[in-house]
């Protein structure tokens, strides 16, 4: 357990088996419309993935601990504290970071956008893609904030934020990179990218919601300042995420939330501000979240050989299986052979892509996603790209959990929509 009597100990997922991590949920049945239960085939893990098992442990192993860090005298409070402030250093090797850099607990990517956008010293000139997902297209506002369009090719998404950074004003300069695509599941050429805004002067941020489930995020390599991340997308839905990277501009910032425990002293008429992470962190904080996070970090970390063999293979058979469906447009950003985690998009000519969905869960069990995924200008873009007659597309995607048999359900069911249903 998490603690014994007399000693506070934290499980390690250090010697942990090596194998494909697994996750909760598997058995599940869901009803169908023509009647009849059928396993459910959840296949739309780039919104929200299942519970890994190692969590759901580490979350039992928590809760009947359950109490406030940082202010309580207690026994459990004492846990709960070394629990959360324990997480930050996984999440510092998780990510690959430097031993500097700040762990700033948040609720999701979004969040943590929303806060190093608010953290901007003042005049920061912000480049951005607007092919993002809205949580990183969004948070940046102000005349500085310049946006460019989709690139057709990976060397031409370098050349463009090169020379969009060559042509910013003097001052702090921010670079937003996107590490896979939501919508296409490609990768974003990230070295590249914090290459080049390196030697412009600018600061880089990783969006990794996408990639950092499927594949490994090293701040150090990759040379990026800050990285966010989502828990749910990472196998544990607890509602915690985080934003990693430089300190600086984070301790010199307001903090995000005003309110206890981002606080130093506080006077009648004045107030002095902590630095470090909680500094933007007032409130009580998401402890059982945050331990879910880190877990799911510490197994993905000493698994990932497991977890990308599986996810490439997945991803091979769902896309060799749907070059058979009659005119299915898959959505590509780059090419088709582009390196890319286990998402893709399609329309098929004809077919309402909501009624697509419906029809996956309503008749065959199965749960994708449909519409333009909080990414309305890129897929819109894509969809004319693709030359499709729609103006949403239906998204499909793998992860841990996902077996041979609900791709090949998925697959087989979709053409027969697609070829037999009205
Ligand atoms: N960025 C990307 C690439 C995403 O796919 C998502 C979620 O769909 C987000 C950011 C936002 O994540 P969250 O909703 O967890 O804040």
């Amino acid at each position: 357990g998490v603690v014994s009597s007399a000693v506070i100990e934290i499980p390690s997922q250090s010697n942990v088996e090596c194998r494909i991590p697994a996750v909760v949920g598997g058995a599940l049945e869901v009803p169908l419309v023509t009647g009849g239960r059928i396993g459910y085939a959840n296949l739309d893990h780039a919104a929200s993935a299942p519970c890994l098992e190692s969590v759901q442990t580490a979350v039992n192993e928590l809760l009947p601990w359950y109490a406030s860090v940082h202010r309580g005298a207690g026994f459990a409070s004492q846990v709960c504290t070394r629990v959360y402030e324990e997480a930050r250093g996984k999440l510092l090797d998780f990510v690959g970071a430097r031993r500097t850099d700040s762990v700033i607990f948040t609720r999701n990517t979004t969040d943590s956008l929303n806060l190093l956008g608010r953290a901007l010293p003042r005049g920061t000139s912000v480049v951005v893609f607007d092919t993002e997902h809205h949580a990183a297209l969004l948070p940046w506002t102000g005349p500085r904030v310049r946006r460019l369009p989709a690139p057709e090719t990976p060397a031409g998404a370098v050349a463009a934020l090169d020379a969009a950074l060559a042509d910013c004003p003097e001052g702090p300069r921010l670079a937003v990179i996107t590490g896979a695509s939501n919508v296409t599941g490609e990768l974003w050429p990230v070295a590249d990218l914090a290459r080049v805004a390196r030697r412009r002067g600018a600061r880089t941020v990783l969006d990794a919601a996408q990639l950092a489930p499927h594949r490994p995020v090293r701040i150090t390599e990759l040379d990026v300042d800050y990285v966010a991340i989502s828990g749910h997308k990472l196998y544990a839905p607890f509602g915690a995420g985080a934003l990693v990277g430089r300190a600086d501009w984070l301790n010199a910032a307001e903090p995000y939330l005003a309110g206890g425990g981002a606080t130093r002293l506080v006077q009648e008429a004045s107030v002095s501000w902590t630095t470090g992470p909680e500094r933007h962190e007032a409130g009580s904080p998401n402890t059982v979240g945050v331990h879910a996070l880190a877990r799911a970090c510490e197994t993905l970390a000493a698994n990932w050989t497991h977890v990308v063999e599986h996810e490439e293979s997945l991803l091979h058979r769902l896309r060799a299986g749907l070059r058979d469906v009659p005119g299915l447009r898959e959505l590509c950003l780059f090419d088709a052979d582009h390196d890319r985690v286990g998402v893709v998009s399609f329309t098929v000519d004809g077919r309402d892509p909501g009624l697509l969905a419906a029809a996956l869960s309503a008749e065959h069990g199965i749960g994708v996603r449909d519409g333009l995924f909080c990414a309305h200008v890129a897929t819109r873009r894509l969809l004319s790209r693709a030359g499709s007659d729609s103006d949403r597309a239906v998204r499909v995607s793998v992860g841990l959990g996902t077996t041979n048999e609900q791709v090949d359900r998925f697959v087989n069911a979709l053409r027969w929509l697609v070829t037999q249903g009205p």
